[in-house]
């Protein structure tokens, strides 16, 4: 018999039920022991469906409060010395390790004031991860047995599980240095590790684990010898030890074929791999197995909502068994499932037809069992059939296909991403017009997202205020938005996005081609989380999508109003995108529909437009090579697809946030203006890289994620630092990012000062 398995299952609960409590603790409204029964009920949740599903190994240990990656920190004790001094229960040391915390003194606990760690991006996905971070001091050890506990508690609900956890090496590859401690290589403090994992290893196999799942993905990174080595090390150490559970190393988002030469001979019981994204891995992994080795194969996608496809996943599946025989295969998901929304079943405004395109977390326990019964000779004739038809009719509907997209998309001939003149030419043009002063300032485009607003877009979703209710009161918040910039004194203005609720939604909704859930959440961090579009089919725009707003704020001022758009990139990145045609061509698609709009804004009269990029980054394959090399060409020309059909005068701007930037992503795209976030950054070597950039850039002056209101003097010498690399011709004055969830005090007095700086500086050039 061919077993399934889980590598991991979303936390979050059907309903959310994670985040309304952990939020509800936050604000004292709830107490621990609340926030610990509801973590609880998810957990015996999640298993029971999984068993009830029929999976053969469950995992456990995949829950968290917050974060994996920051459990396992608490757990080896690599907690900054700044978070133990105020005698936290362990909870809140992980709340306030996770996002800061900040708590007046009372009369029997003292005053709390602590920043958070650093988080990143977890690998190529949406979810990002709390940094560990480690210095001199960190001396690892056991300070509890999180994972154990939860082994037990799964066993007493009668649930066998494989328990989860990230593999030493990516632990310590994916953290860094504290500040104090700058010149520590985090993969150095591998020897005082391992014998502290192998600890925890030891008591999951005391309390009865057979099996214990170790994710490396780092393994499908670029690495140098000395981490290729400690994977080896690490390994080879577990093996000598006594008493340890069998080891299942597991892989994904990638290839594990370039570091394949660290596998071979790895003492582990099996190895688990992505045959979703590269099935093409298969045969070398199957060469490097020793006889006593099993192969995990990922064949349903953890990162996507598609349907599997059950014979092209059991033809992969049964590839292995043939070498392999059904003792030493197992049907996997191909990551965690901790990427795809909780159950489809919730969602109720979807047509038929395209509900059974999709398969959330729930539905995918379900593949498993199918697939991994099919390889194994049981009868599944009935789920094959239902399987192959959903596939069939979609690859033919009408939703996926629009000849004319695809007619468009093909051609799409070089000169169509092209301005009609170099840089030099349109600004030329460009300054006749606009006639700003020298540092002009700007923002980036939102302004308060108000209780006042959310209301009313509630009312209107729900049908309680009329269309032109709501219009009218769009208006008054954009007429707002105005006077306020008007008064502050800022040079090019933005209407302000009242009317959005989510920079990729509100475009999504408006392009053909996208569905929308109403319950498919997936955790971006912590308590947030985001629900992302989906592109079911070939993208178009019926009709325009942001006229209206900025022709009415441009309607009621003298000064230039900004459009403001969100670009192709960064609309793909945040949806769940298309697996039966390639991520090109879907960037391109909507370059062209963002390019109606464009033209259109022009056409309307608008003559700065902005698109928004901030996902470029992001968007950058895990590896170095060809794919990346791709990805660099499409990206910039989808961009410049969209914002190439204008005439010299009209001002492209462009914007980047959330990741390092990089400055020949940026060039590529040939926006007239940029503007990036920086405030945190603050490292001249940042701004030198850019200083030979021939388009105008501003810098983000000041932090929008917070409330802090920088003063004019410190505007004036952030931009004096800034000034000592790049020249003052070049020179836009901005914040970080939009302010949408700032309040209007604070943006008041910060673009106020901010303001106020630019004109300092005017006078001294
Ligand atoms: N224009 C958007 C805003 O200001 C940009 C947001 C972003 O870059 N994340 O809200
Ligand atoms: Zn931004």
């Amino acid at each position: 018999m061919v077993q399934s398995s889980v590598l991991g299952f979303p936390r979050i609960g059907a309903n959310r039920e994670l985040k309304k409590t952990t939020e509800a603790y936050w604000s004292g409204k709830v107490s621990v022991e609340e926030l610990i029964k509801v973590g609880k009920e998810i957990r015996a949740n999640n298993w029971k469906l999984q068993k009830d599903a029929g999976v053969d190994v469950i995992p456990s240990n995949d829950f968290s409060y917050y974060d994996q990656v920051l459990d396992l920190s608490l757990l080896f004790n690599a907690i900054p010395e700044r978070y133990t001094k105020f005698d936290l229960q362990p909870i809140d040391v992980l709340f306030a390790m996770g996002r800061g915390l900040q708590k007046k003194a009372t009369e029997t606990e003292k005053a709390v004031d602590v920043t958070a760690l650093e988080m990143v991006k977890w690998f190529d996905s949406n979810y990002h991860y709390v940094r560990p971070t480690f210095s001199h001091s960190t001396e690892f050890k056991l300070t509890s047995q999180k994972p154990v506990d939860e082994y037990l508690e799964a066993k007493e609900q009668g649930v066998e599980t494989r328990p989860v956890l990230l593999g030493p090496v990516s632990y310590l590859f994916l953290g860094k240095a504290d500040k104090d401690s700058l010149d520590l290589e985090p993969i150095s403090l591998l020897e005082k590790l391992l014998p502290v994992y192998s600890e925890i290893l030891s008591k999951l196999s005391a309390a009865g684990a057979k099996s214990v799942q170790i994710d490396e993905p780092i393994l499908v990174l670029d690495l140098e010898e000395n981490i290729k080595t400690a994977i080896k090390t690490a390994y080879e150490f577990f093996s000598k030890q006594e008493g340890l559970p069998s080891l299942v190393l597991a892989t994904y988002f990638g290839t594990v074929i370039p570091n394949i030469d660290a596998l071979k001979g790895l003492p582990v019981s099996a190895l688990h791999v992505d045959l979703v994204r590269n099935p093409e891995q298969l045969d070398q992994v199957l060469e490097i197995l020793s006889p006593e080795q099993t192969l995990s194969a990922g064949v349903v996608d953890g990162r996507n909502i598609w349907k599997a496809d059950f014979s092209k996943a059991s033809e992969i599946v049964n590839k292995a068994i043939a070498k392999l025989g059904k003792e030493r295969v197992l049907v996997a998901t191909s990551s965690s499932l901790l990427h795809t929304p909780v159950d489809l079943e919730n969602e109720t405004k979807l047509s038929a037809e395209i509900k059974d395109f999709f398969s959330f977390a729930t539905q995918k326990v379900k593949e498993v069992v199918v697939i991994s019964k099919n390889v194994s000779g049981e009868d599944v004739k009935a789920e094959l059939e239902a399987n192959a038809k959903s596939v069939s009719t979609r690859a033919a509907s009408d939703v996926t296909n629009d000849d004319s997209v695809q007619t468009r998309v093909s051609s799409i001939d070089d000169k169509l991403g092209r301005r009609s003149s170099p840089f030099t030419e349109r600004l030329s043009e460009q300054e006749k017009v606009f006639n700003l002063p020298l540092f002009p300032t700007t923002t980036i485009g939102s302004f308060p997202q108000t209780k006042d607003i959310r209301i009313n877009r509630n009312k209107f979703t729900k049908g309680t205020i009329t269309k032109e209710e709501y219009e009218k009161f769009i208006e008054s918040e954009i007429e707002k938005v105005v006077r306020f910039q008007e008064e502050v004194g800022l040079d090019v203005l933005v209407h302000g996005e009242p009317e959005r609720n989510d920079m990729v939604q509100y475009f999504g909704e408006q392009l053909k081609g996208f569905a929308f859930t109403t319950n498919g959440w997936v955790q971006s961090y912590g308590s947030r989380y985001v629900r992302p579009p989906i592109i079911v089919g070939d993208v178009s725009r019926p009709a325009p999508m942001s006229v209206k707003e900025s022709v009415y704020a441009q309607s009621i001022t003298t000064k230039a109003m900004k459009g403001m758009l969100t670009g192709p990139v960064t609309i793909l990145r945040w949806s769940f995108p298309r697996v039966d045609i390639p991520q090109k061509q879907q960037a391109l698609q909507l370059g062209l529909a963002l390019r109606d709009e464009v033209n259109d804004l022009e056409a309307a009269g608008i003559k700065v437009i902005q698109v928004d990029e901030p996902a470029i980054r992001e968007g950058l394959p895990l590896r170095a090579g060809e794919e990346r090399q791709d990805y660099y060409q499409w990206a910039a020309e989808s961009f410049r697809i969209a914002t190439s059909g204008v005439k010299n005068v009209t001002q492209i701007h462009s914007h980047f946030c959330y990741s390092d930037l990089d400055p020949n992503h940026i060039k590529a795209l040939d926006a007239d203006v940029v503007s990036i976030e920086f405030s945190k950054k603050d490292d001249a070597n940042y701004i030198r890289e850019f200083s030979d950039y021939p388009n105008h850039a501003g810098l983000g002056l000041f932090d929008i994620h917070s409330p802090r209101i920088p003063s004019k003097e410190e505007f004036i010498s952030k931009i004096q630092n800034i000034l000592e690399v790049y020249p003052v011709s070049k020179f836009w004055v901005n914040p970080d990012c939009g302010l949408k969830t700032r309040g209007w005090e604070e943006t008041r007095a910060s673009l106020t000062n901010m303001v106020e700086a630019a004109k300092h500086f005017r006078e001294k050039y």
